[in-house]
C-alpha cells in the first residue's frame, strides 16, 4: 500500500501534498457533468471539514450515495492550489471509506470577501457591505413563528441575495455579516444569516457607483455588476418571440396550447457574445433592455403593428447590437456553458468611451 499512516488534520494541509489521509465531514456536496472529445464525465466537487477547519475537494471516483454530514476516512489523496485556494483532490488511486455513526463537529473558517470576489468553494463567509430593499414574511417551524427578511446587500464590488431567519435587517443600513452561509440556486449565488451568523451594524460609508468589471475578472456568479464591451456575434437563436398574455409562457405558433383564447404579445430574445478585450462572455437581454438600442418603441411594440415581424427583428439586432459597443448591467448566472450575463440594462456607449476603456487596459500593462 501506499502512503503513510498519518492521518492529517484538515487545518494543516498544505499545498502541494501527496498521498496523503484525512478523516473529515463532508459539509456539501455536488455532481457536476463535463463533456470533451472522449464523452461525458462526471465528478463530484463541495466541501469537507473537520474540527480544524474546512477545505474544497474535487473527486473523480466517489460513490454517487455519498451525502451531507457524512463522515469519512480518505485515503491516498492530494492537494494542489486551484485559483488560489488549497483544494483537496480525490482520484481513482484514493480510497474511501464511510465512518457511519460517527460524530465530528466542523470548525467553519469564515474569510472576510468582498461580493464580487464571492465563489462556491467558500461556503461560510464574513461579508460588509449595504442593505437593499427588505422584504419580510413569516413561517412557521417545529411550531415556532420565525420571520424570513430577504433583501439583497451590495459592496462597491457587486451585490448578491441574502435571506435572514430571524435577524432583522434594515434597508439602507450598513452590516458586517460573519458566517454567512453562501449556496447556489438556479445558478446564482446567495448568502444567508442563521442563528450561527453574526450581524453587527457598522459605518463602512462605501460609494456604490457603477461597478465596471473585466470580463476576464469575473469569476462567479454574481448580481448588480456593469461590464463595457463589443457584441462580437449575435446567437442564431435571437429575434422574435411570441409569449401567451395569460400565462407568459412562450408560445411557437400564434396562440397557446392551454389558453387558445388569449391573444399573444410580443417579446425578444437577444443572445449575444461580448468581448471587451480582457475576454468574452455570453449575455442575454429581454425585450425590455433592448428595444431602445433597435429603436422600437414600446407602445409600437405588439402583434398589430404590421411593421414589425421576426425578420425586422433580426436585422434590426445586426444593424444596431453586432459590432457595436455597450454598457451592460445585469447578473451573471452559471450555466451548463458556464457564466453567463443577463442584461437588464443595455445602452450604447461612445466611441470616446471605448477609447477611454482601451486606454485603461492598456494602463494596466505598463
Ligand atoms: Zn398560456
Amino acid at each position: 500500500m501506499m502512503g503513510s499512516e498519518k492521518t492529517y488534520e484538515i487545518g494543516d494541509l498544505k499545498e502541494p501534498m501527496q498521498n496523503i489521509n484525512i478523516k473529515g465531514k463532508i459539509v456539501n456536496i455536488n455532481l457536476r457533468k463535463v463533456s470533451n472529445e472522449r464523452g461525458e464525465s462526471v465528478y463530484h466537487y463541495g466541501i469537507i471539514g473537520d474540527s480544524t477547519g474546512t477545505i474544497p475537494f474535487t473527486a473523480w471516483s466517489l460513490s454517487s450515495s455519498l451525502k451531507a454530514g457524512d463522515v469519512v476516512a480518505i485515503r491516498n489523496c492530494s492537494t494542489r492550489d486551484f485559483k488560489g485556494t488549497i483544494r483537496l483532490y480525490i482520484d481513482s488511486s484514493s480510497a474511501i471509506k464511510l465512518l457511519p455513526g460517527e460524530e465530528m463537529e466542523v470548525h467553519r473558517t469564515s474569510a472576510t470577501m468582498k461580493i464580487g470576489q464571492l465563489s462556491r468553494s467558500t461556503p461560510y463567509v464574513t461579508v460588509r457591505g449595504r442593505i437593499g430593499k427588505v422584504y419580510e414574511r413569516e413561517f412557521e417551524r417545529d411550531g415556532k413563528k420565525t420571520t424570513i427578511y430577504s433583501t439583497r446587500i451590495e459592496d462597491e464590488t457587486g451585490s448578491i441575495r441574502l435571506s435572514s431567519f430571524g435577524k432583522m435587517l434594515e434597508e439602507g443600513s450598513e452590516v458586517e455579516i460573519q458566517g454567512a452561509r453562501l449556496s447556489e440556486y438556479n445558478g446564482s449565488l446567495r448568502i444567508s444569516i442563521n442563528e450561527n451568523s453574526q450581524v453587527t451594524r457598522t459605518k463602512l460609508g462605501i460609494k456604490i457607483g457603477e461597478r465596471f468589471l473585466d470580463i476576464s475578472s469575473i469569476s462567479s456568479p454574481v448580481g448588480g455588476v456593469t461590464i463595457r464591451a463589443i457584441c462580437i456575434s449575435m446567437g442564431e437563436k435571437s429575434g422574435l418571440l411570441y409569449r401567451c398574455s395569460e400565462c407568459n409562457s412562450k408560445v411557437d405558433e400564434i396562440r397557446c396550447p392551454d389558453h387558445p383564447d388569449a391573444p399573444i404579445k410580443y417579446d425578444i430574445f437577444a443572445y449575444f457574445t461580448m468581448d471587451d478585450g480582457t475576454g468574452t462572455i455570453q449575455a442575454s437581454a429581454g425585450s425590455r433592455a433592448m428595444l431602445e438600442i433597435l429603436g422600437i418603441k414600446e407602445e409600437e411594440f405588439n402583434p398589430q403593428n404590421r411593421a414589425i415581424n421576426k425578420n425586422m427583428i433580426r436585422e434590426r439586432l445586426h444593424e444596431k447590437v453586432l459590432g457595436h459597443a455597450f454598457k451592460i448591467t445585469g447578473d451573471v448566472r452559471e450555466q451548463n456553458m458556464g457564466l453567463s450575463m443577463r442584461g437588464f440594462s443595455i445602452s450604447r456607449i461612445s466611441d470616446q468611451d471605448i477609447t477611454a476603456m482601451t486606454l485603461e487596459q492598456e494602463a494596466d500593462f505598463q
